[in-house]
């Protein structure tokens, strides 16, 4: 016999690993049953099998990877087992109520507690808490420690009907991440006073170090920690060079996603509500967001975003986090954002339902002047300023690549990967050209300015002397006496630009003062005596670059997955099962999503059941829904 089956047969029995291999079995029923989906997502299944029977876990998973199943499905599986209620630590609101919103429509007995409840809504939830009636509790930490709250928690305890930890967000107890909220420090109690109840603590953003710093902060030494993949396959991400960027945006909104829900990030308030005014003048439904409108307002226009249909919202990065909207069809950038970090969380938050998404990003010259200048210019110390100048670096190499810009994005998080098939780059390989040469007589020219009349001058003067232009400005100056004038004239205006960009984001030019005249850097030298070379892509011209790569009309990856197109009839089933979804929604005061995803309605307008059994074999359709909206679909279908 092999080795291996002999030393099966010796192996001592493991109750541990009997007891996750029950716990899968029931988890994978309680997926079927109450969410209505097929399968478990990548480690989805190791994990709820893990928790389920008692483990503690820390999961890193992207967002829109499926972490809330990881402690959901376990939370049912332990309260079917008697084992009384998930106490599930988020520090946002709106994702609570979401969040219990949804699991009501599955027919989940969940709550949560925090500043919005009055004293008897608080009161009624606390008394379904103690009867032992909740599968889930959401509490926001500073809740959690108080003495009324702990109190609670020992008394379930005490009757063993204290079933599981989720700590959600799990990045905000450490002051390396991007989010550190003090409250957070306080959970390490949960684990002291609780030390028999499993944890689970989940987070989409933790490098190693963050990663280090919440097993240590939550105690979760013993954890076994789930690492997903970060790649998000079913986003396609575009960079296109700025040339006039609104245009650029709109083409790309009426181009691709036409009647599509989306965020458009810009940096300033200012350009916020500009855009959205703007956008809407154009026909394209928009609301602003950020920090400068008051509380109502920004509640009112969140409030819409979720629960209608194809609106934009134009935001700072104020907005997005704890937004689970699943049907955000893309993210778009119109300034470049700070470093990866945040530009793949905000473009994370694009597609979660795992249907096609675009990332989209138009950056230009501006864009790398004005960074960098906001980092020489802050505060900080020397120290910080140089880790923030690095990365902005990686982040317009990512922006200036010819290669494949998911390869570049997952490097980045440290993990390998190879051309993805579904980025600009993959979907139409940029061309590229020497601009060694090129740089070199912009470097010279700069150089020439100073010597000639002391002041230096901004990129746009720069590029008009070395391609020869004669404006009044070059006249004023007597530039076009200069060696370098006309010198750079087979060079397209577009290709300078590049160069430029290129030079201030290496950092050989810097941009100063008011007017960002250019300067060189003592690094410059080493361009100029050519011991650099710079391998450009060759900009495609503004109406190739406004839009993403799939109006190329190659098929990327993705394009496969979405249930989309449907026939023309297949198509009216879908709009009738929309219009009566945002019926239920409206009765039910949810976003329409909670009710039902888009790809789950696209399926039933596709292969149309006229059974209730049939219906419930798509995925999305649990026992809950299908006993409460199932009559209503099929004759929908019929109709
Ligand atoms: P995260 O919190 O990691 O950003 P969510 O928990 O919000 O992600 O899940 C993202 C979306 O994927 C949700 O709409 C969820 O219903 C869906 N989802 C998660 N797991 C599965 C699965 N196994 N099968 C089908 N859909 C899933
Ligand atoms: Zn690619």
């Amino acid at each position: 016999m092999p080795a291996l089956a002999a030393s099966a047969a010796a192996a001592p029995p493991d109750p541990a690993a009997d007891a996750a291999a029950d716990s899968g079995a029931c988890a994978l029923q309680v997926l079927h049953e109450v969410f209505g989906y097929p399968a478990f997502r990548g480690a989805q299944q190791a994990i709820v099998g893990h928790v389920a029977a008692g483990g503690d876990a820390l999961v890193l998973m992207p967002t829109g990877g499926g972490k809330s199943l990881c402690y959901q499905v376990p939370a049912i599986v332990r309260h079917r087992a008697g084992r009384g209620v998930t106490v599930v630590v988020s520090p946002l609101i709106a994702l609570m109520h979401d969040q219990v919103g949804a699991l009501a429509e599955l027919g989940v007995a969940a709550a949560f507690l925090n500043s919005t409840l009055d004293g008897d809504e608080a009161r009624r939830v606390e008394r379904e808490l103690l009867a032992g009636r909740l599968v889930l509790l959401y509490a926001a930490p500073e809740r959690l420690l108080t003495p009324r709250f702990l109190a609670m928690l020992d008394s379930l305890r005490e009757r063993g009907r204290l079933a599981l930890f989720a700590i959600d967000e799990a990045h905000c107890v450490s002051q390396w991440g991007h989010d550190f909220r003090a409250e957070y420090l306080g959970l390490s109690a949960l684990h002291e006073r609780y030390p028999e109840v499993p944890r689970i603590a989940l987070t989409a953003t933790a490098d190693a170090h963050t990663r280090a710093d919440i097993v240590q902060r939550l105690a979760l030494h013993d954890a076994r920690q789930f690492v997903s993949s970060f790649d998000r396959p079913n986003i396609r991400y575009t960079i296109v060079e700025k040339a006039d960027a609104r245009a650029q945006l709109l083409r790309f909104l009426r181009d691709e996603h036409d009647g599509d829900a989306g965020i458009v990030y810009c940096q300033s308030r200012r350009k916020v509500d500009e855009t959205a005014e703007w956008l809407n003048a154009q026909g394209v439904p928009a609301l602003p967001y950020h920090a400068g409108l008051d509380t109502a307002t920004r509640r009112r226009n969140q409030d819409r975003f979720l629960r209608e249909e194809g609106l934009v919202m134009v935001a700072t990065i104020a907005f997005g986090m704890g937004i689970d909207k699943p049907d955000v069809r893309f993210v778009a950038h119109l300034d470049l954002p700070k470093n990866i970090e945040g530009y793949y969380q905000e473009t994370g938050r694009a597609g979660r339902d795992g249907l096609p998404a675009d990332a989209w990003m138009a950056y230009g010259l501006a864009d790398v002047v004005n960074q960098r200048r906001m980092i020489d210019d802050s505060e900080a110390d020397e120290t910080f300023k140089r880790l923030q100048r690095g990365k902005l670096d990686a982040l317009l190499a990512l922006a200036e690549a010819h290669d494949c810009r998911r390869v570049r994005l997952l490097a980045y998080f440290g993990e390998p990967s190879g051309p993805c098939g579904n980025c600009d780059n993959c979907l139409q390989p940029p061309a590229t050209w020497d601009a060694t040469e090129a740089a070199r007589k912009a470097l010279s020219c700069i150089y020439r300015f100073r010597q000639h009349g002391g002041s230096g001058f901004g990129a746009g003067h720069l590029i008009d002397v070395l391609r020869g232009k004669t404006t009044d400005k070059v006249h004023q100056h007597g530039h076009e006496r200069l060696s370098t004038f006309g010198i750079g004239a087979d060079v397209s205006e577009s290709q300078w630009r590049g160069v430029l960009r290129q030079l201030i984001a290496l950092g050989h030019v810097r941009a100063e003062g008011e007017w960002n005249t250019l300067a060189l850097a003592d690094s410059a030298r080493a361009v100029l005596r050519a011991e650099v070379r710079l391998e450009l892509r060759v900009p495609s011209d503004a109406r190739h670059g406004a839009g993403s790569a799939r109006r190329a009309g190659k098929a990327g990856k993705a394009d496969k997955a979405p249930p989309l197109p449907l026939d023309d009839a297949a198509a009216a089933r879908f709009a009738a099962l929309k219009a009566w979804r945002a019926e239920v929604a409206r009765a039910h005061n949810v976003p329409a999503y909670v009710v039902f995803h888009d790809a789950t309605l696209a399926e039933m307008a596709r292969t149309r059941p006229a059974t209730p059994e049939a219906l419930a074999g798509i995925s999305g359709v649990g026992s809950k829904k299908l006993d409460a909206y199932g009559e209503a679909i099929l004759h929908v279908l019929a109709g």
